[in-house]
């Protein structure tokens, strides 16, 4: 049924389609079985009522479209449109070789030109088969070679219209393209000259086009206050020319940053500084006024001859240094009045002023930005509680303030007074072996920086025959950009973030102090995460021997026995207590019976498996868990543990001392079924062991078997 229902649907749809198309060919046969040269009457009006309906709805869906037509639109536009010419050429010459037979070499054209390339080329089929068809039709033998003729004709003018209309968009767009890099250019170095961008600054990351649209609008701005300035003072003073000439990144050349003239004779391209009359004005940093200008006198701005007889030429100076010309031209030869030249100095102090608005609004735009991936950074790094994930965090907020292709992590530890690599990731060179790699304090970048609290290399620039990063013996990849910085917390450098770029200058002067209040907040948050592990370490562990403490062992220790339970698998319980502890400490001291309790932690932490669970439980008193043992396995360990501390010698001030310990077994699920039931079985077992004379194993007993072995 849904196969039915699916077939149905897809020929409505293609019946939908191929609507058109079918008209089409009727229309076509209609011509070609001379529909055309009917008499004028009902069918021939019909005929046509039909082909301008359906080139009506054609030519609508068409320019309702925004992108490429469908193929079957262009080819029945092309069809309909060939089908008409065909059945006016018929009626009106009677042939299709007639005066106006060209015209199909047109449409042609016409066809090839505005549709797709194969439509276009099906289209020139059908005019072709049409074509034959029709003069089959008329003539029963059509002459072989006029059919040919008219073919190759069609596709060659398809053909040659197809090329060249492509060449022509390919050419128009090259051009566009290429004027819209210039104009693109032209903006980042105004952007440079107005000191709205850094020189030669190259991020190369996500950073570049927000600068980019900040630096572009800021332009803009500018141009258009300074044009609305230079504008007023061309009406009001009857100026030929008023213009600001602002110096080029480089400060040797000027060129015109916005102008309002009369004259089509300016010259656009950037001229040296030291040309002409406006050399004096950069230099003495005065301005200039002329009168009596002869047509031979050179003003750069201007293309052929000086076309006035008057110039003011007032210097635009910025922190301290003339930066800019404001020009003022007159055709009258009529001097600049002071009041005239004082206007002109309130202008140039406009535009200095629209100049210096920007670069504000640029900085505050860009210390916006930047607050807001630092503020993005912090909260990841407030995030991440462990080690591995601050160090995944503050590389990745480092991503996003500047490119790299290598980023490493050392620590310092003031106790070992040792550096370590704990973090290298990279694509540029193989430095993830690095990691865990330890060395000493050396004149390296690496140790500079702890020491002096820093970042270096001053300019971020890498020379690897130079300069070593951690130690001489640790290999560093030949990239020209590196930037070590320091991980300050309160005063103290933790260690430090070490980035590397395959580009040069990845690390100006945009993206350094960014990434130095980063490697601060990085180092407040690898700081905090140590403390959390430290304190995590506390909870659970034993100070003195390193075991896990018993609130940490009870907590596993129930699951584990649930665990047994479900998969029913063994479990047992050792517990491990020295003998005649009391007289240790009472012979040797408390610090003697310190070290005994850790050679007994030492041993039971050699003796036992990796699935195993220790704990010191108390005092002298220890507990093994071991997932999946028997009794038999148990018993060998408690052996083991039992024979390596008997034959251990303790030495102390009085003298060496032996000790020997006495060691309760218990398994799941005989001799309890719950940890509590478990644990109070092992300790029987213990009392049974030291009641048996200590220095021994034992492993619990049903109550009744004990009391035969105890009778
Ligand atoms: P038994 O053979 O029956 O086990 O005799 P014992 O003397 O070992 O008796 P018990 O196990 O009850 O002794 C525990 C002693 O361990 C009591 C306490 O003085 C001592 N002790 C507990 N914790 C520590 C510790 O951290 N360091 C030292 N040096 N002694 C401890
Ligand atoms: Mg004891
Ligand atoms: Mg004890």
């Amino acid at each position: 049924m849904d196969a039915l229902v699916r077939v149905t649907l897809l020929a409505r749809r293609a019946a939908r389609a191929g609507f058109g198309a079918a008209l089409t060919c009727g229309l076509a046969a209609f011509v070609i079985f001379g529909g055309a040269q009917y008499p004028f009457g009902p069918v021939l009006v019909a005929a046509c009522a039909l082909w301008s309906l359906l080139l009506i709805t054609r030519l609508h869906s068409k320019w309702k479209l925004t992108g490429d037509a469908p193929f079957l639109l262009d080819f029945e536009l092309g069809a309909l449109l060939s089908v008409g010419l065909d059945a006016i050429l018929l009626r009106f010459d009677g042939t299709l070789e007639g005066r106006f037979s060209p015209a199909i070499y047109v449409l042609v054209a016409l066809v090839a030109s505005f549709g797709r390339p194969l439509p276009g080329l099906l289209v020139v089929a059908w005019v072709v088969i049409l074509d034959a068809l029709v003069r089959y039709q008329m003539l029963g033998a059509p002459s072989y070679e006029a059919l040919a003729t008219q073919a190759g004709f069609a596709c060659a003018f398809a053909l040659l219209n197809l090329l060249l209309l492509r060449a022509e968009v390919a050419r128009i767009r090259v051009t566009a393209r290429a004027r819209l890099e210039d104009e693109l250019q032209r903006l980042r170095d105004d952007a440079r000259s107005y000191r709205l961008l850094g020189a030669g600054e190259a991020r190369g990351d996500g950073g570049e086009k927000t600068e980019e649209r900040l630096a572009r609008s800021s332009v803009e701005e500018i141009h258009q206050s300074v044009h609305y300035a230079l504008d007023l003072l061309r009406r009001c003073l009857d100026l030929h020319t008023a213009v600001l000439l602002w110096r080029t990144d480089s400060g040797t050349h000027l060129r015109i940053s916005e102008l309002s003239t009369a004259s089509d004779e300016i010259h656009d391209a950037p001229f040296s500084i030291g040309d002409g009359v406006l050399a004096a004005v950069l230099a003495k940093k005065e301005a200039v006024l002329l009168e009596n200008l002869r047509p031979t006198y050179v003003i750069p701005y201007y293309a052929g001859g000086c076309p006035v007889r008057a110039l003011a030429a007032i210097p635009v100076a910025d922190d301290g240094i003339v930066r800019g010309v404001l020009a003022l031209d007159r055709v009258d030869n009529r001097a600049f009045t002071p009041r005239e030249h004082e206007l002109a100095a309130q202008a140039a102090r406009y535009c200095l002023r629209a100049i210096q608005n920007e670069r504000v609004f640029v900085q505050l735009e860009r210390a916006k930005v930047e607050q807001g991936k630092l503020y993005r950074a912090a909260q990841a790094l407030g995030a991440a509680f462990s080690e591995k994930d601050v160090l995944e965090a503050g590389v990745r907020a480092a991503r996003e303030i500047a490119s790299f292709d290598l980023a490493a992590v050392t620590v310092w530890d003031e106790k070992a007074r040792m550096h370590e690599v704990c973090a290298a990731k990279s694509e540029a060179g193989n430095v993830e072996d690095l990691v865990g790699q330890r060395f000493k304090p050396n004149t390296g970048l690496v140790s500079m920086v702890v020491t002096n609290r820093f970042p270096l290399p001053y300019k971020g620039e890498f020379d690897k025959t130079h300069q070593v990063v951690l130690t001489r013996r640790l290999p560093w990849p030949n990239i020209p950009s590196l930037l070590v910085l320091p991980l300050l917390h309160h005063g103290r450098a933790l260690g430090t973030l070490i980035l590397g770029a395959k580009r040069r200058h990845a690390f100006g002067d945009t993206v350094r102090p960014t990434l130095e209040v980063l490697a601060s907040h990085l180092a407040v948050s690898l700081s905090n995460a140590r403390m959390v592990q430290r304190l995590e370490t506390m909870a659970t562990t034993d100070g003195m021997t390193g075991l896990l403490n018993k609130r940490s062992m009870l907590e596993q220790a129930t699951a584990k026995v649930a665990a047994a339970s479900r998969f029913r698998r063994k479990l047992s319980v050792l517990i491990a207590d020295i003998d005649f502890f009391k007289k240790v400490n009472d012979t040797y001291g408390h610090d003697v019976g310190d070290v005994v309790i850790k050679g007994l932690g030492d041993i039971l932490k050699r003796q036992k498996r990796t699935t195993d669970v220790v704990a010191r439980f108390g005092g002298e008193e220890f507990v093994v868990l071991c997932e999946q043992t028997n009794e038999d396995g148990a018993k060998l360990l408690g052996e083991r543990i039992r024979e390596e501390l008997e034959k251990t010698t303790f030495h102390s001030a009085n003298g060496q001392l032996k000790v020997t310990c006495s060691v309760g077994i218990a398994t799941f699920p005989e001799a309890g079924a719950t940890w509590d039931d478990l644990f109070k079985a092992a300790d029987e077992a213990l009392y049974a062991s030291k009641r048996g004379g200590r220095n021994r194993v034992s492993t619990w007993q049903p109550a009744s078997v004990a009391r035969i072995k105890a009778g």
